[in-house]
């Protein structure tokens, strides 16, 4: 459905996207989460055909943005971050305006139009001044501009942002059933947002992706326990002379108590626990040293998605297998 690869982008001398592949695949809602200034807007600007790339290229069934943007367009309803809402128009008068644009005419307008502003809920506002509307309704009539020419895609760029958490609850139950029928791609900042609404998450960090796959997976993998804590007689350059050899350790800290034993937390990621947790087991067995305590301790999905936000350099974090094209 879309094809991104190699995806760059400068502006100027900054790097806002660094070298993005992924597949977008037909029937599923995306939600591309990342901080701010990762990258997102960016990203989805150019696959819109809003603004060019640096390098790279998009397909949206087979039709390039940047060579042919208007076949592609025609596939893909776009809610940008600041949409040009017309203030001083009614949600009925902006959204024929836009149809026309979008090629729409006569009973097919008016008929589309009318569709669209059921499935947003804005029909009984249809006449309001949208200067006057609710932020969360201005939101839904934005929605129901992009679904206008009844586009395969829907990509919508933080919908909910600055809302009321009634007006969040609203906008995600919306974005629930547009992916009914529409690929959807979503974006948010906010981890619990994405892991309500997508099936699939497209993690961005300066520039770069992160991690790819279903949330379940993203879960089952990132809070899988990642830390083992030793509370041990062993002092701190005799632990780390004992592990150094254990290659999965990416990290280790040790503590005094007050009573003399040393707690040493000992940090891995995205590796097998139970068998580092065995490997150091048994050289603190071989060695004089005793271990009173050993615990292994879950990672925290906040934490871990801060974390890959730090370390966007890391290897890409594929989570469903096939899905993130290689070449
Ligand atoms: P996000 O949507 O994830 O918050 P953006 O795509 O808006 O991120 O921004 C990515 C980076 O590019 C940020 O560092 C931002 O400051 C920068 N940036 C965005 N738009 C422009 C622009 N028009 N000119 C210069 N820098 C920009
Ligand atoms: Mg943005």
């Amino acid at each position: 459905m879309i094809s991104v690869k190699h995806l760059t982008k400068y502006y100027g001398e900054h790097l806002a996207v660094d070298d993005i592949s992924f597949e977008i695949t037909e029937g599923h809602v995306y939600g591309f989460l990342g901080p701010n200034g990762a990258g997102k807007s960016t990203t989805m600007n150019i696959i819109t055909g809003c603004i060019s790339a640096t390098d790279g290229t998009v397909l949206i069934d087979g039709h390039d943005i940047f060579e042919e943007p208007n076949e592609a367009k025609r596939l893909i309803g776009y809610l940008p971050e600041h949409p040009p809402l017309y203030m001083n128009e009614s949600p009925m008068e902006y959204l024929k305006f836009v149809g026309e644009a979008k090629g729409l005419r006569g009973t097919q307008l008016i008929a589309q139009v009318n569709e669209v502003m059921e499935k947003t809920g804005i029909l009984n506002v249809k006449n309001r001044r949208i200067s006057a509307l609710s932020k969360g309704y201005k939101q839904r009539v934005g929605i129901a501009q992009a679904l206008l020419g009844n586009p395969k895609v829907i990509i919508l760029d933080e919908p909910t942002v600055g809302l009321d958490p009634i007006q969040i609850v609203e906008i995600r139950d919306l974005i629930l059933e547009l992916g009914k029928t529409h690929t959807v791609i979503f974006s948010s900042h906010i981890l619990s947002e994405v892991q309500a609404i997508c099936d699939q998450i497209v993690m961005i960090a300066r520039g770069k992706l992160v991690a790819f796959g279903e949330p379940e997976e993203l879960q089952k993998q990132l809070l899988a326990p990642n830390e083992i804590i030793v509370t041990t007689n062993a002092v701190a350059d005799d632990i780390k002379e004992l592990l150094a050899n254990i290659e999965q350790i990416t990290e280790i800290e040790t503590n005094t108590t007050e009573s003399g034993y040393t707690v040493a937390q000992i940090k891995s990621v995205h590796e097998d626990i139970y068998e580092l947790s065995s490997a150091v087991f048994s050289v603190f067995a071989k060695s004089e040293n005793v271990i009173y305590e050993m615990t292994l301790k879950k990672g925290n999905l906040e934490d871990i998605f801060m974390e890959l936000s730090e370390t966007a350099d890391a290897q890409v974090l594929t989570l469903t297998e096939g899905e993130v094209d290689e070449e």
